[in-house]
Protein backbone atom coordinates (compact mmCIF):
# COMPACT_ATOMS: atom_id res chain seq x y z
CA UNK A 1 0.00 0.00 0.00
CA UNK A 2 2.96 2.19 0.62
CA UNK A 3 3.87 2.21 -2.96
CA UNK A 4 0.14 2.65 -3.99
CA UNK A 5 0.15 5.96 -2.35
CA UNK A 6 3.79 6.99 -3.26
CA UNK A 7 1.82 6.21 -7.36
CA UNK A 8 -1.13 8.11 -6.32
CA UNK A 9 0.98 11.13 -5.62
CA UNK A 10 2.96 10.53 -7.93
CA UNK A 11 -0.10 11.12 -10.33
CA UNK A 12 -0.70 14.09 -8.60
CA UNK A 13 -3.50 12.90 -6.21
CA UNK A 14 -3.63 14.38 -2.59
CA UNK A 15 -3.08 11.23 -0.73
CA UNK A 16 -2.81 10.39 2.87
CA UNK A 17 -1.05 7.38 4.21
CA UNK A 18 -0.88 6.17 7.76
CA UNK A 19 0.30 2.38 7.72
CA UNK A 20 0.26 2.60 11.37
CA UNK A 21 -2.70 4.20 11.51
CA UNK A 22 -6.21 2.16 12.70
CA UNK A 23 -8.76 2.10 10.02
CA UNK A 24 -11.08 4.24 12.08
CA UNK A 25 -8.97 6.94 12.91
CA UNK A 26 -7.91 6.88 9.16
CA UNK A 27 -11.33 7.64 8.28
CA UNK A 28 -11.56 10.05 10.75
CA UNK A 29 -8.55 12.32 9.28
CA UNK A 30 -9.44 11.79 5.69
CA UNK A 31 -12.53 14.43 5.54
CA UNK A 32 -15.61 14.04 3.55
CA UNK A 33 -14.57 14.20 0.52
CA UNK A 34 -11.44 11.83 0.65
CA UNK A 35 -11.76 7.86 -0.54
CA UNK A 36 -10.90 5.08 1.65
CA UNK A 37 -8.05 2.44 0.22
CA UNK A 38 -8.24 -0.09 2.51
CA UNK A 39 -6.84 -4.19 2.75
CA UNK A 40 -8.47 -4.94 5.91
CA UNK A 41 -11.27 -7.07 4.82
CA UNK A 42 -13.05 -6.31 8.16
CA UNK A 43 -13.97 -2.95 6.91
CA UNK A 44 -15.91 -4.11 3.93
CA UNK A 45 -19.20 -5.23 6.32
CA UNK A 46 -18.85 -2.50 8.66
CA UNK A 47 -20.48 0.86 8.19
CA UNK A 48 -18.88 3.21 5.46
CA UNK A 49 -19.01 6.65 6.09
CA UNK A 50 -17.49 7.78 2.87
CA UNK A 51 -16.51 6.02 -0.44
CA UNK A 52 -14.23 2.92 0.09
CA UNK A 53 -12.75 0.54 -2.23
CA UNK A 54 -11.00 -2.96 -1.11
CA UNK A 55 -7.92 -3.20 -2.43
CA UNK A 56 -7.72 -6.95 -3.69
CA UNK A 57 -4.42 -7.15 -5.78
CA UNK A 58 -0.69 -7.70 -3.59
CA UNK A 59 0.93 -5.65 -6.71
CA UNK A 60 1.33 -2.02 -6.51
CA UNK A 61 0.58 -1.68 -10.12
CA UNK A 62 -2.56 -3.97 -10.33
CA UNK A 63 -3.58 -1.69 -6.97
CA UNK A 64 -3.14 1.36 -8.97
CA UNK A 65 -4.85 0.13 -11.73
CA UNK A 66 -7.90 -0.99 -9.67
CA UNK A 67 -8.30 2.50 -8.18
CA UNK A 68 -8.55 4.15 -11.76
CA UNK A 69 -10.68 1.92 -13.10
CA UNK A 70 -13.13 1.67 -9.99
CA UNK A 71 -13.18 5.53 -9.58
CA UNK A 72 -12.78 6.05 -13.77
CA UNK A 73 -9.87 8.40 -13.46
CA UNK A 74 -8.80 9.05 -17.14
CA UNK A 75 -5.60 10.37 -18.07
CA UNK A 76 -6.37 14.07 -18.09
CA UNK A 77 -7.58 13.91 -14.65
CA UNK A 78 -4.22 13.36 -13.19
CA UNK A 79 -1.32 16.16 -12.40
CA UNK A 80 2.23 14.00 -12.68
CA UNK A 81 4.41 14.63 -10.87
CA UNK A 82 2.83 18.04 -9.17
CA UNK A 83 3.25 16.50 -6.04
CA UNK A 84 6.04 16.01 -3.09
CA UNK A 85 5.72 11.44 -3.54
CA UNK A 86 7.43 11.57 0.27
CA UNK A 87 5.07 13.82 2.27
CA UNK A 88 2.11 14.86 -0.20
CA UNK A 89 2.92 18.56 -0.54
CA UNK A 90 2.09 20.43 -3.83
CA UNK A 91 6.09 21.23 -5.16
CA UNK A 92 6.82 24.42 -6.20
CA UNK A 93 9.32 25.75 -9.21
CA UNK A 94 12.54 26.95 -7.53
CA UNK A 95 15.31 28.93 -8.68
CA UNK A 96 18.28 26.79 -10.21
CA UNK A 97 20.66 29.04 -8.16
CA UNK A 98 18.76 28.01 -5.11
CA UNK A 99 19.31 24.15 -5.49
CA UNK A 100 23.26 24.28 -6.40
CA UNK A 101 25.01 21.95 -3.40
CA UNK A 102 21.91 20.66 -2.59
CA UNK A 103 21.41 18.55 -5.68
CA UNK A 104 24.34 16.20 -7.62
CA UNK A 105 26.90 18.65 -9.52
CA UNK A 106 26.27 16.40 -12.18
CA UNK A 107 22.50 17.06 -12.17
CA UNK A 108 22.71 21.29 -11.31
CA UNK A 109 25.02 21.24 -14.35
CA UNK A 110 22.52 19.25 -16.95
CA UNK A 111 19.71 20.30 -16.11
CA UNK A 112 17.64 23.68 -16.16
CA UNK A 113 14.36 23.53 -14.06
CA UNK A 114 13.83 22.60 -10.68
CA UNK A 115 11.17 22.21 -8.20
CA UNK A 116 11.13 21.61 -4.61
CA UNK A 117 8.73 20.77 -1.79
CA UNK A 118 7.86 23.60 0.19
CA UNK A 119 7.58 21.03 3.97
CA UNK A 120 10.50 18.88 3.69
CA UNK A 121 12.62 20.39 1.18
CA UNK A 122 13.22 17.39 -1.63
CA UNK A 123 14.17 18.99 -4.57
CA UNK A 124 12.86 17.66 -7.84
CA UNK A 125 14.30 18.01 -11.22
CA UNK A 126 13.32 16.80 -14.97
CA UNK A 127 13.96 12.68 -15.00
CA UNK A 128 14.41 12.56 -10.93
CA UNK A 129 11.46 10.50 -10.56
CA UNK A 130 10.18 11.19 -13.71
CA UNK A 131 11.90 8.89 -16.47
CA UNK A 132 10.68 5.33 -15.50
CA UNK A 133 7.60 6.68 -14.02
CA UNK A 134 6.44 8.15 -17.18
CA UNK A 135 6.19 4.74 -19.18
CA UNK A 136 4.71 3.20 -16.80
CA UNK A 137 1.72 5.83 -16.18
CA UNK A 138 1.79 6.06 -20.52
CA UNK A 139 0.72 2.20 -20.03
CA UNK A 140 -1.96 2.73 -17.14
CA UNK A 141 -3.53 4.65 -19.22
CA UNK A 142 -2.38 3.19 -22.51
CA UNK A 143 -1.47 6.36 -24.39
CA UNK A 144 1.31 4.97 -26.59
CA UNK A 145 -1.27 4.34 -29.45
CA UNK A 146 -2.56 8.24 -29.39
CA UNK A 147 0.55 9.50 -29.20
ZN1 LIG B 1 7.94 16.82 0.75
Amino acid sequence: MGKLAKWLRILGFDTFYDPGGSTKKNMDSGGKNRILLTRTERVRDGKMPQECIFITSNNPFEQLRQVIDTLGIIYTDTHPFSRCIRCNTRIQPVDKDCVRGNVPDFIWQTRDSFQICGRCRRIYWPGSHTERSHDIIMRLFDRYDSR
